[in-house]
């Protein structure tokens, strides 16, 4: 293997390739909307898989319409061959998408290998550029299925019955675009994988640094918390002696407000959803159920918040002589990327120079799935104002550059045994 430190991605034709991807199921507010296993998914598809094709690589799909675009490696000298490096994200979008989203993590694949191409450049390890299918979840829930079932989570028979908004099934519509592929969705020997991501959140931005070096995804809860009071007239009945769930929700907010203070910077609570029964303005309300959302990225900490939640509702339900429950809608648990591949980041990030952090990812991703099967690890570049799931997603073309190379450069350091 000869010195390829020098070897840089090509940031304009990565630029080009986002663009030209975009045309497919362009908005007029300049986003995109190119959903799961429609026509429009299916012509981002087929342009990758040609990109892809013209690339020199021979591309695999299987059952659940997930794409594989491998260029061959050499091999170890007088060895056997080498588990594949394997690098992607999704190219289906939201209803209101943007440009970038997981768009980005696929074409920096591409322009990997395309560099790799340029330059001559032989791996001991195959690279491989994975498409994973309706990560998004907008058209089929749940989000992230193609690299769920492949790693494990979900069964396929599972996948193929989950329905859109007309009845289509997932199964039907893989059929109709043409890609319900041969090959098993399951995990085959692999040496790495990476994927290399918009933050979706405005964290890079703000402190002005070009690449976050990602050593998990937070861990969250999901919870629906029901609250059942006394419902009473709004003018006749005094204050004290209510039994009126709102009492009781504002001391919780408050509890949980702090709970979150307390595990800063990194705890996150968020209520998104109310519901309140009767709903009517000059009655106190039967019943509230409130929409739960806790975060965090160690697993510990996690749990441990859980269990104040419970304590807290517990408590003041009793104090304010409420009924209370508390119902697990999901959890995803915190994930830790393997050592060694955020090791590979971080060592192609000092070798490029560019100004980083350390992180954690806020939001799921294909890689959540996909390392609990292989060695894994994330990159992020920065996104303007934190602007994602929105047709005004944007990223500085220089800052994609720079993401593409890390991408390189961490695949690199994987793909060479003896190099
Ligand atoms: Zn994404």
């Amino acid at each position: 293997m000869n010195d390829y430190r020098q070897l840089r991605i090509n940031g304009q034709r990565l630029w080009d390739s986002l663009m030209e991807m975009a045309e497919i199921g362009a908005t007029q507010k300049g986003g995109c909307n190119r959903q799961a296993l429609t026509d429009l998914d299916k012509q981002g598809r087929d342009l990758f898989v040609k990109w892809c094709e013209d690339a020199g690589c021979s591309v695999t799909v299987d059952e659940m319409g997930n794409i594989f675009a491998q260029r061959p490696g050499t091999g170890c000298k007088n060895g056997p061959d080498l588990p594949p490096v394997l690098t992607g994200s999704h190219l289906d979008t939201q209803p209101t998408g943007g440009k970038f989203d997981g768009v980005y993590g696929v074409l920096s694949g591409l322009e990997v290998i395309r560099a790799l191409n340029d330059a001559g450049v032989e791996t001991e390890a195959p690279m491989e550029v994975a498409v994973w299918t309706n990560e998004e979840g907008a058209r089929f829930s749940p989000a992230m299925i193609g690299s769920g079932v492949w790693a494990g989570e979900f069964d396929l028979d599972y996948a193929y019955a989950r329905q859109d908004k007309e009845g289509k099934t997932f199964g039907a519509e893989l059929e109709r675009i043409g890609y319900k592929g041969q090959a098993p969705a399951k995990p085959r020997p692999l040496a790495a994988a990476f994927e290399v991501h918009i933050e979706q959140g405005p964290i890079l931005e703000a402190e002005e640094k070009t690449i976050g070096v990602l050593s998990g995804v937070q861990g969250m809860n999901w919870y629906d918390l029901t609250l059942i009071g006394q419902p009473c007239h709004a003018g006749p009945s005094p204050m004290e002696g209510r039994r009126d769930p709102f009492m009781g929700l504002h001391r919780i907010l408050d509890q949980l407000y702090k709970l979150a203070e307390e595990h800063a910077p990194w705890a996150r609570a968020t209520f998104g959803d109310i519901r309140v029964e009767p709903g009517s303005r000059n009655t106190v309300p039967e019943k509230l159920v409130l929409a739960v959302d806790l975060r965090h990225p160690d697993q510990k900490t996690l749990d441990a918040i859980d269990q104040r939640f419970r304590e807290i509702a517990a408590s003041v339900a009793g104090e304010t002589g409420l009924e209370h429950e508390i119902r697990e809608e999901w959890r995803s648990p915190a994930v830790a990327f393997d050592t060694k591949c955020v090791e590979a980041v971080r060592s192609a990030v000092a070798d490029l120079g560019y100004s980083n952090k350390e992180m954690v990812s806020g939001a799921g991703h294909d890689s959540v799935y996909i390392s609990r099967v292989v060695p894994t690890s994330m990159i992020f570049v920065p996104c303007e104002k934190g602007l994602s799931h929105n047709e005004a997603e944007n990223a500085e073309p220089k800052d994609l550059e720079a993401g593409a190379n890390v991408l390189l450069h961490a695949m690199l350091k994987m793909a060479n045994k003896s190099g």
